[in-house]
């Protein structure tokens, strides 16, 4: 056992200069290696097994936020390491609204967040959280922590802002379409025993049904690329946008839109009879507009699709 602890000295030894070399050439990593150099002693005197396993030293010395760890009873404490602020606030909120604390942000910018009570004056609540860049590098740190409120908790919690509680009304959403608001407060005070106002779980709503459907003034603005891609898959497929400009310096507003496969058209030509039957129907979306359609009749007697338009009203011009 001696002779061993002897020859693994002796290899840091001989391991320790090659490191000096290593830290003429970056001198910032000085303190870090030293420290984790100590470390290592330290662990070899408590009877390590394996002189060799070197790779304790690079592995890492900070814990790194878990965002599945985040619960009532989760431990934020110094050296937790967060991918952006913009995650830590979302986890300090979280935890906050579970545990019924109300907190804002004193220092909030991209390389640093500080938070503090928002019973500060009022109760005399001194928990203060400090989480900031490390060294320029992608890596926000918790460097100060003192979470411990003395304040009262509270019933009624500002800090469950409605951009969080969308995040929670998100599955209910998707399971029952007419969700009320009312009962998205009574969900809110059953499952996290937080109180919020009507409006702000109105909001919510408005915020999951976002996130769900899309963004629909986005989805317009991708209409150009969907007509490429179709032009892309078939030249003979055809494709009409047609926009409104309002005025020179303003973005062209939607008008119509027009589309036919090849596919459904060479169909029609070779297997359906000549006729052709037209309708619309009323797009229930937040900018309306009607979807008209073209259809044939098949050999079985049975609807045929052959081209499609959106437009904003069915009317003669339209159809043209
Ligand atoms: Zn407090």
């Amino acid at each position: 056992m001696i002779e061993g602890k002897e020859y693994r000295v002796k290899k840091r030894a001989c391991k320790n200069p090659t490191k000096k070399k290593t830290k003429v050439a970056s001198k910032g990593h000085v303190l870090l290696e030293d420290v984790q150099i100590d470390g290592d002693y330290e662990s070899d005197e408590l009877g390590s097994s394996d002189p060799d396993d070197s790779d304790r030293e690079k592995g890492p010395k900070y814990e790194k936020f878990r965002k599945t760890q985040l619960c009532k009873t989760f431990q934020f404490k110094v050296g937790v390491e967060f991918s952006s602020t913009k995650e830590f606030k979302e986890a300090i909120i979280e935890w906050t609204v579970l545990n019924g604390y109300e907190i804002k942000f004193v220092k909030n910018d991209l390389i640093r967040c500080r938070v503090v009570c928002k019973k500060r004056e009022k109760d005399d609540c001194m928990f203060l959280a400090l989480c900031s860049q490390v060294n320029g590098q992608h890596t926000y740190r918790i460097k100060t922590w003192d979470g411990d409120h003395t304040c009262l908790k509270v019933g009624e919690n500002r800090s469950a802002t409605s951009k969080w509680v969308s995040k929670a009304v998100v599955p209910a959403l998707i399971s029952n379409e007419n969700l009320r608001v009312t009962t998205i407060m009574d969900d809110m005070r059953r499952d996290y025993g937080v109180g919020i106002t009507f409006g702000r779980a109105w909001k919510a709503k408005m915020i999951a049904r976002e996130i769900i459907d899309g963004d629909a003034t986005k989805q317009y603005s991708n209409l150009w690329r969907y007509a490429a891609e179709i032009h892309r898959a078939s030249e003979k497929n055809t494709v009409k946008i047609n926009v409104e400009r309002v005025g020179p310096t303003l973005q062209p507003r939607f008008g119509s839109f027009y589309f036919c496969f090849e596919g459904c058209r060479k169909g029609f030509l070779n297997g359906c009879r000549p006729f052709i039957g037209v309708d619309g129907c009323h797009l229930k979306t937040q900018y309306g507009g009607q979807l008209l359609i073209a259809v044939g009749r098949d050999a079985n007697d049975q609807y045929y699709p052959l081209a499609f338009g959106i437009v904003e009203v069915e009317n003669k011009e339209s159809w043209r």
